[in-house]
């Protein structure tokens, strides 16, 4: 390794940020002596706030209808081969019961821009979810909604919001959306931190048209925003869609991304995601040896997991969610880390 990308490293995890063109080395001149030191560097950091605790989150994907029409996504409203479906509020707080019978402490709902889903309807669903199951959290991952929208369901006892900004690039923005704008990403982010959500962003790594400038400024925004949650994954195409012909990212830069993400946000709350384990079989593992604490087993009925069809081949074993879940923690057990129960709130 270069010693410019050890001292960068250094620098990196003792003032936890460094400008657009350090990032972009730091990217570009990439090698496995680097990425060995920053996963050593994201680990000793994580350990402090975290010890060796994994937390789990029962991700429930609650409907498939979507009004957007972001390029990438095999949901997205033009598609016209996309089997719609969406589950009944009985059925998401019958996944919840299961999870929660599983040790599970936090309900990620998750769904295209379904209209269906109203304020006063989520509001009900997410009473009922936190009257059912004490104690739990409630996250959820339903697209840009307003401030309005947002502070209903907020005082309605939603606690967590993810919504990646996908890519803090204004003209690489408009290149994988039809309409929207990370302006509005922006404004979003600004109302969850202040309605008092622990607030998440993320991005894709190796979406089509992205350089490593824009993964620079993806960590720039990422250092301003200071969210509790950040999600980020490889890209991997979706047969329907105009990026079918393109190639998924990368495994390994997604783990060197999770590394220098901890070190930005020592205390982030940061999944090894379902495309990172859809794109390598031992991506969970590698995502949390690489400084992510965090692992998001499927909780939705299996005759709904295929048709949450966000790109080919999503990981969605036909086993039950108890069976998943036991995986989860021998796994984790077999690195050294170990799943624990609790609701797993961002540390101040
Ligand atoms: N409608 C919600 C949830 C979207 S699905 C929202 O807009 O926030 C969650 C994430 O899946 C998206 O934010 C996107 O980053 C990711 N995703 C979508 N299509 C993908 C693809 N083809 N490859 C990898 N990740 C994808």
């Amino acid at each position: 390794m270069d010693k410019k990308i050890r001292d960068l490293i250094n620098k990196l995890a003792e003032f936890h940020c460094l400008s657009k063109e350090e990032y972009t080395l730091l990217i570009t001149e990439r090698d496995e002596e680097a990425a060995e030191l920053l996963r050593k560097k994201a680990d000793a950091v994580r350990r402090e706030y975290y010890g060796n605790d994994v937390y789990v989150r029962g991700l429930i994907e609650i409907s498939n209808f979507c009004k957007q029409n972001c390029y990438y996504c095999g949901i997205r409203a033009g598609n016209k081969n996309c089997e719609r479906y969406r589950l009944t509020e009985e059925e998401i707080l019958d996944c919840c019961k299961e999870g929660y019978k599983l040790g599970i402490h936090t309900f990620v709902l998750q769904g295209g821009e379904d209209d269906y889903f109203t304020d006063e309807v989520l509001c009900d669903l997410i009473q009922q979810i936190k009257f059912n199951n004490p104690g739990c959290a409630v996250t959820l991952s339903l697209g840009e909604r307003g401030l309005a929208s947002f502070k209903k369901l907020y005082e309605a006892g939603a606690d967590r919001y993810l919504l990646r900004h996908e890519t803090a690039d204004m003209n690489h923005y408009s290149k994988l959306h039809p309409r929207g704008s990370f302006a509005n990403r922006v404004m979003s982010h600004g109302y969850l931190k202040r309605t008092g959500y622990q607030t998440g962003c993320g991005f894709m790594v190796g979406s089509p048209y992205q350089k490593p400038e824009h993964i620079a400024l993806d960590l720039l925004y990422i250092g301003r925003l200071k969210p509790e949650m950040c999600g980020i994954g490889p890209f991997i195409p979706h047969h329907d869609t105009r990026f079918a012909g393109f190639e998924p990212g990368s495994v390994e830069l997604t783990c060197y991304l999770l590394s220098i993400i901890r070190l930005i946000c020592p205390k982030v709350l940061l999944p090894a995601t379902t495309a990172l384990a859809t794109l390598d079989k031992q991506g969970r593992e590698k995502g949390i040896l690489a400084g992510a604490n965090v692992i998001m087993p499927n909780l939705s009925p299996v005759s709904a997991r295929d048709k949450y069809d966000l790109y080919d081949g999503k990981l969605s074993s036909g086993t039950e969610a108890a069976e998943n879940i036991r995986k989860i923690k021998n796994s984790m057990e077999k690195i050294g880390y170990r799943v624990v129960v609790s609701r797993g709130d961002a540390k101040q």
